[in-house]
């Protein structure tokens, strides 16, 4: 099957683009690596006026430090995230989930802005900047506007980016270095049934602060356990501890049963996958942040 005809629009300038996706009031759609729009298009799943291709579009491309702050442009690329030093400096997180994204053809197109947009419950670039507090910026012709990732991601292949707007930055304030991540799929690189990212700050005494536990495929998004995180607040992440804030996990997850895994498999998993991450958290690294 191909897609259905529609107009493609390569602009000058992000300022052009954001004139094309106000013209078209809603009938248009930005493509960035093409990895889930084309295959939608082709599949006839959603049909367009015009695209509008912004991969020429200078400086979208880069990553930066300012300050504590590490600053993405939409379309970094998840190749360029696997193998960038300032990531794995500041962002181990990102950079660890990368490599469970599709294929290496998938990680040579695929960009970061492109999947926050795509918004897929259960994919690892909004799982993990869910986990790391990341904060969205959108322009379109009236200005520009700065999202929390929490209120960003809405439903399913739903954010809260309005039909004019385009992602035009990805903010991350300074990261806890201390993370886990764990993912249960079918099989290497395929969609995750569940995946688990956690993130803390281990301090000198072996308390753990700044706790926040991501989890993917367990509902319409990706979702924080929020009191599981807080539970754990302080702790050494003792057993009885992690025991606890795992079976607390099931509070705020209402999972689907889809061709990965029904719903029943998805609740057993999780207490398990979130004690399995935090224990790694607690065993896998240094005694205590420098
Ligand atoms: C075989 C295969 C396996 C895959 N496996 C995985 C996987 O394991 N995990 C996973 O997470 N994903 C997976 N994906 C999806 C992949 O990660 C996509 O690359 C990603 O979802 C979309 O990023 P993109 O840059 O390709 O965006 P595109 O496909 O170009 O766009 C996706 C959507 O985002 C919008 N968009 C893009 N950029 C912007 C922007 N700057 N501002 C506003 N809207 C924008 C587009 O208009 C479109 O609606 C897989 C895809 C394929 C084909």
């Amino acid at each position: 099957m191909k897609s259905a005809p529609f107009t493609y629009v390569r602009p000058a300038s992000v300022e052009e683009a954001l004139h094309v996706l106000d013209e078209q009031a809603g009938a248009a759609r930005i493509l960035a690596g093409g990895q889930s729009l084309v295959p939608m298009l082709q599949m006839r799943l959603m049909q367009l006026d015009a695209l509008v291709d912004i991969n020429r579009l200078p400086g979208l491309d880069e990553v930066r430090a300012a300050g504590a702050e590490t600053i993405f442009g939409p379309l970094v690329r998840y190749a360029t995230i696997e193998r960038l030093p300032l990531v794995a400096e500041r962002l181990p997180l990102l950079q660890c989930v990368m490599r469970f994204v599709g294929d290496p053809q998938i990680r040579n197109r695929g960009t970061i802005g492109g999947s926050l947009a795509q918004a897929d419950p259960t994919g690892e670039v909004p799982l993990s900047c869910l986990a790391l507090d990341a904060t969205i910026v959108a322009a379109s012709v009236s200005g520009t506007r700065e999202i929390l990732i929490d209120d960003f991601l809405v439903s399913s292949y739903t954010t809260a980016l309005e039909p004019g707007e385009m992602i035009t930055e990805i903010r991350f304030p300074l990261a806890p270095h201390h993370f886990a991540f764990l993912e249960r799929n079918r099989k290497h690189n395929d969609f995750a049934v569940v995946n688990v990212a956690v993130v803390g700050r281990r301090g000198s005494d072996g308390g753990w602060s700044d706790l926040r536990i991501a989890l993917g495929g367990v509902s319409d998004r990706v979702v924080l356990a929020v009191e599981s995180a807080a539970l754990l607040e302080g702790t050494t992440l003792e057993e009885d501890a992690i025991a606890q804030a795992a079976q607390l996990a099931l509070d705020v997850i209402d999972p689907p049963t889809d061709v990965r895994g029904t719903a029943e498999y998805r609740r057993h998993l999780v207490p398990v996958y979130v004690r399995r991450a935090l224990s790694k958290l607690r065993d896998d690294h240094e005694p205590f942040d420098a």
